[in-house]
């Protein structure tokens, strides 16, 4: 019977293929994992080395390219040093999302539906065995999840199964997958549960269902970390973007206390809270893209960073709802703010990071399970 691959990846209708990367291991997995699958005749092109980019606009089809990647793998995340960042590394393995989120920062940085995969794996493990085996006293806390999903096109890659494979023999690294869906293919390729955070966004019901598409339920991602937590993974959960909508709190509450049918305040590393910022040029793509989306006509100042944030008095209040739930349940200093200023922390923790010396810091020790 012929199969169908993952909902998140059926609008798949084209690869695209450098030239140098027709032969390589990814390709060819790539092409093993469509055969047999109602997308297995799909048409391949060949892309010319000296061409960097490609043009692709065929309605809701999405096109996959594998592509030679010549740029730094590891790079710093882009936080902004106005607010307090949490210092985490990125290793860069592909741009794009199969998946549709109306809040979706990816929207901006790559208007076209064109999912890039590096295909050129030893190159990349070349340059991350120079970094992470240079100083091996140096701690990496590094996560694929900044200009891609983790896991969105593991099922056809299997990248993050490789890098998990190479890590292996690095102790001063831990990788945190951070994801929208459920794929647990990667877990038989470590034997190091204590270097591997898998992690999954959440967010309130009334958001996952009206803005977040071909995305795993809230109920098969809390499910997921709790197969994770149960094989002995701590798991990391995030509320990135946090939104104000009329029933938020009901909202926010219910998912805070689903989690806990689940997962055990001891099985997760760090949780992060973040409200929705956003770009200017991101907000006509969202009227666009979802019309229906009301959220982003609500009342914004803009940020440090140049992001429109929600005022703060309103930011206040969700986080303070947020954390003293979250805090009845037993959490407390695995919580932290993504890009948010000391009193905004103050007010809401009655802390700050400098009292922890640094958010960085903290993050790493919690990652490196101490
Ligand atoms: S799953 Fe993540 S990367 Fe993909 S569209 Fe949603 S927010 Fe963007």
């Amino acid at each position: 019977m012929t199969k169908r691959l993952p909902r998140h990846l059926r609008k798949i209708g084209h690869v695209f293929v450098d030239e140098t990367m027709q032969d390589s291991p990814m390709a060819n997995r790539v092409r093993e994992k469509l055969s047999g699958t109602t997308q297995a005749d799909i048409p391949w092109t060949v892309v010319p080395s000296e061409q960097d980019r490609v043009e692709f606009d065929e309605g809701d089809t999405q096109a996959l390219y594998l592509k030679e990647y010549k740029g730094k793998f590891l790079r710093f995340c882009p936080g902004t040093r106005a607010y307090h960042c949490c210092g985490y590394r990125i290793i860069h393995i592909g741009e794009n999302c199969p998946m549709a989120c109306s809040y979706c920062i990816l929207q901006a940085y790559f208007q076209d539906r064109v999912l890039k995969i590096w295909a050129n794996q030893n190159d990349l493990f070349t340059e991350l065995g120079n970094s992470f085996g240079a100083d091996r006293k140096t701690r990496y806390r590094v996560g694929t999840g900044e200009f891609t999903d983790s896991l969105a096109l593991e099922h056809l890659t299997g990248y993050s199964h490789n890098l998990i494979e190479f890590l292996e023999q690095y102790d001063n690294v831990v990788l945190e997958l951070k994801s929208k869906v459920v794929d647990l293919t990667w877990m038989d390729a470590t034997s190091r549960t204590d270097r591997i955070l898998p992690a999954w966004s959440l967010n309130a019901p009334f958001i996952n269902e009206h803005e977040e598409f071909d995305v795993s339920s809230l109920k098969e991602r809390l499910e997921a970390a709790r197969t994770c937590a149960e094989a002995g993974f701590k798991v990391c959960l995030h509320f990135d973007p946090v939104i104000h909508y009329p029933g938020w709190k009901e909202g926010y509450g219910a998912i805070i206390d689903m989690i806990f049918d689940y997962v055990k305040p001891e099985n997760i590393a760090y949780m992060s809270i973040g409200s929705f910022r956003c770009m200017p040029q991101l907000n006509p793509i969202i009227a666009d893209n979802f019309p229906d989306t009301t959220y982003i006509y609500n009342e914004f100042v803009p940020g440090l960073d140049g992001k429109a944030r929600l005022l703060r008095p309103l930011r206040v209040e969700q986080f303070t709802f947020m954390v003293d739930r979250l805090r009845k349940h037993g959490m407390d200093k695995q919580l932290y703010f993504c890009m948010e200023s000391t009193e905004v922390w103050n007010e809401v923790f009655g802390y700050a990071p400098m009292d922890f010396g640094g958010l960085g810091k903290r993050l790493m020790a919690q990652a490196f399970g101490e």
